[in-house]
Parts: C-alpha cells; sequence; structure tokens
C-alpha cells in the first residue's frame, strides 16, 4: 500500500521529494452545480487547483431564483457533471482523490442537499473522509488562494476583515481566526447583489446575471457623460432626470453612529419603481435617462456599503471614540458575486477611512481581490476551506448530518455532525 500511495501521492517539485493529497469538493448551494479537484501539497502553500466545472441553472426568464426549480436543476445535472468530471480527472475506485468536501450550508435546503447526498454517495463507495463546508467561510478564505491580479500578494493575516457581498449575503466580518468570526456589518433587508438585480429588471436590463449585465451597460456609458452624471445631485428629485435617490440611513433622523450598524438595500428597488411609474408611465425610458438611472444606482449602492464600512471603522477603530477591536487589522479581502465589479473594487480602495480611524497609511492596509471567477459560487472554495478545516481543527463530518438553511458564520463549530480526526487518519489523509 505504501509503495502504491508513494507512486501516486509524490512529486517532485524542482527540488526534494513531497507528497501531496488531492481534494474533489461539489458546491450546490444556491443556482450553480459546481465541482473541482484541488491538490495539496506542504502545509504552508496554499492548494493547486486541477480542475473546475460548473453548470447554472438559466432563470432569466423567471427573474428570480425559485427554490424548487434550482433543487430539480441540481438533481437532473450534478451527477452528471461530477461524473465527467471524474472521468476527465482520472477519478475512480483505483484512484480516488483523499478527502471529498461539499457545501453543508448556509443556502437552499434543497440545492444543498442534491450536493451533499452526490459527496456521502462518494465517500462511502471511495471509504474517503468527508467535510461539510460553510458556505461564506469558503468565500472569504478564497483569499488565500494566489490571484492572477496581484501575483505577488502574501495570503492574508489574522486578524483580518472581509466584505462578503453577493446575492445572498453583504456582510463585514472580522476574522481573528478560521473559527472566529464576528459579524460587525449584517444588511437588515436583502443583499446587495439581489437589490443590484432588482433594479436592474425594473431598469429593463436583460440577461441571466443582470447585475453583471448592469456593471458592463455603465462600463459602456461614454466618460464625458459619467462624469457629467457624477456632478448631478440627487438628494432631491430637483435635477434634469427629476431623481431622487439618497444614500440610506443619512436622514435627520438617523443618528450618526448607530448602536448597530447595519446595510439597508430594498429601499432602492422601490425608489426605482416609484420613479418609473411616476415619469414613463408608458415604460419606455429614453436611453439617456436609463444610463443616468444605472449609473446612479450603482454609485449610490456602493457609496452605501462604504459609507457604512467607515461607520464600522469609526465605531471599532482606534481613534478615543472607537473600542480598538480593528486593531491590528492589515487586510481586507472583498469576496463574493459582488465583489467582482470593478466600481466596488476602485471605490473600496479608495474612499475607506482606514488611515484616520485605524491610524494607518496607505500601504499599511492590503486589499485582496481574489480571482473574478472564483468570486462567484465555486467548488474551489469549498475545498480550500475543507482543506483549512481538516488542517487547522482536525475535524471531518459524520455521514449523518444535514443540510443547514441559515448557519451563521461565528458558529461554524457549534453544529452537530463534526467527529474529530485521528493522528493516523490525519497522516494517512496528507501523506506528508
Ligand atoms: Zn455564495
Amino acid at each position: 500500500m505504501w509503495k502504491y500511495a508513494s507512486k501516486l501521492h509524490s512529486r517532485r517539485l524542482g527540488g526534494p521529494l513531497v507528497r501531496h493529497y488531492r481534494v474533489l469538493a461539489i458546491e450546490s448551494s444556491c443556482d450553480d452545480s459546481c465541482v473541482a479537484l484541488l491538490d495539496k501539497y506542504l502545509a504552508c502553500d496554499p492548494p493547486k487547483i486541477i480542475g473546475q466545472s460548473k453548470s447554472t441553472l438559466n432563470s432569466a426568464k423567471e427573474g428570480g431564483i425559485i427554490p424548487t426549480a434550482a433543487h430539480e436543476f441540481h438533481q437532473m445535472a450534478l451527477a452528471d457533471l461530477v461524473q465527467g468530471f471524474c472521468a476527465e480527472h482520472n477519478l475512480n475506485s483505483h484512484s480516488p482523490p483523499d478527502l471529498i468536501c461539499c457545501t453543508r450550508g448556509p443556502g437552499m435546503v434543497g440545492s444543498l442537499s442534491a450536493g451533499i447526498q452526490t459527496a456521502k454517495g462518494l465517500s462511502i463507495a471511495w471509504n474517503r473522509p468527508l467535510i461539510g463546508v460553510h458556505h461564506m467561510l469558503g468565500h472569504v478564505l478564497t483569499a488565500i488562494l494566489p490571484k492572477k491580479s496581484q501575483p505577488d500578494l502574501a495570503p492574508p493575516r489574522y486578524p483580518y476583515l472581509s466584505l462578503l457581498c453577493s446575492g445572498g449575503h453583504t456582510m463585514l466580518v472580522l476574522l481573528k481566526s478560521i473559527t472566529d468570526h464576528k459579524i460587525l456589518i449584517n444588511t437588515s433587508d436583502i443583499a446587495a447583489g439581489d437589490s443590484i438585480d432588482k433594479c436592474a429588471r425594473v431598469l429593463g436590463i436583460e440577461g441571466n446575471m443582470r447585475g453583471k449585465e448592469l456593471e458592463k451597460y455603465v462600463a459602456n456609458i461614454p466618460e464625458d457623460l459619467k462624469a457629467k452624471f457624477s456632478r448631478i445631485n440627487t438628494n432631491s428629485a430637483d435635477n434634469e432626470f427629476k431623481l431622487q435617490m439618497r444614500l440610506p440611513l443619512k436622514g435627520p433622523s438617523h443618528l450618526k453612529v448607530p448602536d448597530v450598524v447595519e446595510f439597508v438595500f430594498s429601499q432602492f428597488q422601490s425608489t426605482l419603481q416609484r420613479f418609473k411609474e411616476v415619469n414613463f408611465p408608458d415604460q419606455n425610458i429614453d436611453k439617456v435617462t436609463k444610463q443616468f438611472v444605472a449609473y446612479k444606482i450603482q454609485e449610490t449602492i456602493f457609496d452605501h456599503l462604504i459609507d457604512r464600512i467607515n461607520i464600522a471603522f469609526f465605531k471599532h477603530g482606534l481613534s478615543k471614540n472607537g473600542d480598538g477591536e480593528l486593531a491590528g487589522v492589515r487586510d481586507f479581502i472583498c469576496s463574493g458575486g459582488v465583489a467582482a465589479n470593478q466600481t466596488l473594487r476602485k471605490k473600496l480602495s479608495e474612499n475607506l477611512t482606514y488611515d484616520t480611524n485605524l491610524q494607518l497609511s496607505p500601504d499599511d492596509m492590503v486589499f485582496h481581490f481574489p480571482d473574478i471567477a472564483l468570486c462567484t459560487d465555486n467548488a474551489v472554495m469549498i475545498g480550500t476551506a475543507g482543506i483549512e478545516i481538516l488542517e487547522n481543527l482536525k475535524v471531518k463530518s459524520d455521514l449523518k448530518f444535514l443540510p443547514i438553511r441559515r448557519w451563521p458564520m461565528n458558529e461554524l463549530l457549534d453544529v452537530d455532525g463534526w467527529v474529530g480526526v485521528s493522528d493516523a487518519e490525519f497522516h494517512e489523509i496528507r501523506k506528508f
């Protein structure tokens, strides 16, 4: 057995012989069926992506994801996807991966179940350990993978901040370790990505991923026109487009520094709906107005994100009014589907007040922007998080674990289904 394992699991990396282990990961929490294969070499190095594959439910006609349709989609798509992927990467009973990971939650229970059942089946068939991974931890940990746009960047070091910004979640999390997470800002209604999608729909922007289409639409507006738009104040409707779109939570009745800092996003869609009903009852918005509204929506939603994060910086910063919770933070990760938006990335880099509130010079704060392909849901992040859980916490999942619809990130280990991994099993998996 040792001979076989040694041959299969060792490789010469331009130097001494090092062993590695392979991880098959499955993600199915929402409307993406995803599978990936990772290779993990030294404990201190990030895993290597061997391959990944994805199939997405098209909900363009429905205008949103219907949970039952997503469940059905995964049941039809996932097994087929995994079978083809395993054949392509020579994964079978003679050459199984060393570890299997799947998303346990949070997410749609039906969608999660499809991935979990497939992963459990493979775990039994190949007699390999299984880890049920927290989806949001996966998004955060994509930051430890090498980034094409930032090839020389070292992985983030605890404590660090992560802005998770997607169609399902919008939160700012302070991570002090793999299990010590504090949610500093959460959304009080819907997620930023959901709000952007809904606004794009009201504006008549088509596509399966309307948020992405909206970004493209705004990017294609001529620069001189955007410069003109940026000078138009929409605090009142007293402008040439009659659009009133303010930053939320900034009225006279709102505290400058609230006890609980929250994001709110649902009002953007209702503002837009009202604007359309009043000014364009026949539904046909002229081209320039559409461009202006699209531009302002994106700007205002992102400015709201920045505004709330700056309040959290003030509250938890190092000034005399801050509680100092953010002391030592030097890395800021922006992950999730909306994080792929270039306008948001620019605003985060330029408009956060870490200089005054965290007493850092511009070079002291490092922004991590995971590759765009890894910002949307994918299985690479699930495999990466599974590896971190195995190596740092030495736990795996039992075969009885159920999907979890709501699973706060700071309760990673407070759920049933975790079992310890013995030293012998740990070394058997890692083969180092
Ligand atoms: Zn996600």
